[in-house]
């Protein structure tokens, strides 16, 4: 099947949930059959180490400062996050996961088979160990793409502020607690979009789909503490702290 058929079923599971009802599908099969197609079928990302369980910091918590303060990822990463974590391998037990056979990225996959706990949690834990992995302490450099990626960024956003402000916008714009992301879809073509709460690309039932490159965290729990109301700040001081060489090398692993 070549990517403009399957876009084109894409579209039409999409669009046409209504009308294939009427045509005798059922509902359990749509959204099996989204799934099937939407997940792990047709692109891979090789090297992405994302564990079922949480891995150290790469960094003390006070490395991202003054971007984000050092209380706020204390808090996010040995509560917060740690409690994603936990309640993953709670649900995983529960719900006889063999983390041997089935990867996080597969049951993120096909998660519309498992507990609203699965979700939540599963998608919180991948969430935030991306989050600590995509972002360093600020250095003397500017912070932008190289090489590959940022040919891909300007052939897809013409240039980089642009993709900034793009990505920026999905940020501020997602109402609520979610996350904004950098995604490689079916096509091989960037995406930039928002998920709700611990949602995540790589799900299925996620409008937003494809491989995640780099997310950025707008829960009022990742910044409340140093900015309060004031997301766009956050956002703006996100950038300084982003890790370009960990995108990169996620955006050549896709194959
Ligand atoms: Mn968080």
């Amino acid at each position: 099947m070549n990517n403009d058929s399957k876009n084109n079923r894409r579209e039409f599971l999409k669009t046409t949930g209504k009308a294939g009802l009427a045509a005798g599908l059922s509902l359990t099969v749509l959204p099996s059959l989204a799934e099937k197609y939407n997940s792990k079928n047709y692109f891979r990302i090789t090297g992405d180490d994302i564990s079922y369980s949480q891995q150290p910091l790469p960094y003390a918590y006070d490395a991202l400062l003054p971007a984000i303060d050092a209380m706020t990822m204390e808090i996010h990463y040995s509560k917060h996050a740690a409690a994603y974590a936990k309640n993953l391998a709670d649900a995983v037990t529960a719900e006889g996961v063999d983390t041997g056979k089935t990867s996080l990225t597969d049951l993120l996959g096909g998660i519309s088979k498992y507990s609203v706990k699965m979700r939540n949690n599963a998608g919180g834990h991948y969430n935030h160990e991306l989050f600590w992995k995509t972002m360093k302490a600020p250095g003397k450099d500017i912070p932008v793409p190289a090489e590959s990626l940022l040919n891909a960024i300007e052939k897809n956003f013409t240039s980089v502020d642009a993709f900034k402000t793009q990505f920026s916008d999905a940020a501020k714009g997602r109402f609520g607690s979610g996350w904004a992301w950098l995604v490689l879809g079916a096509d091989k073509k960037l995406l930039i979009g928002s998920t709700p709460n611990q949602d995540n690309p790589l799900m299925g039932i996620s409008e937003l789909k494809g491989i995640p490159l780099l997310c950025l965290d707008v829960w009022e729990h990742a910044y409340y503490l140093k900015y309060q109301n004031r997301r766009p700040d956050y956002i703006t001081n996100w950038w300084s702290v982003v890790n370009w060489d960990v995108v990169q090398k996620r955006f050549d692993a896709v194959k």
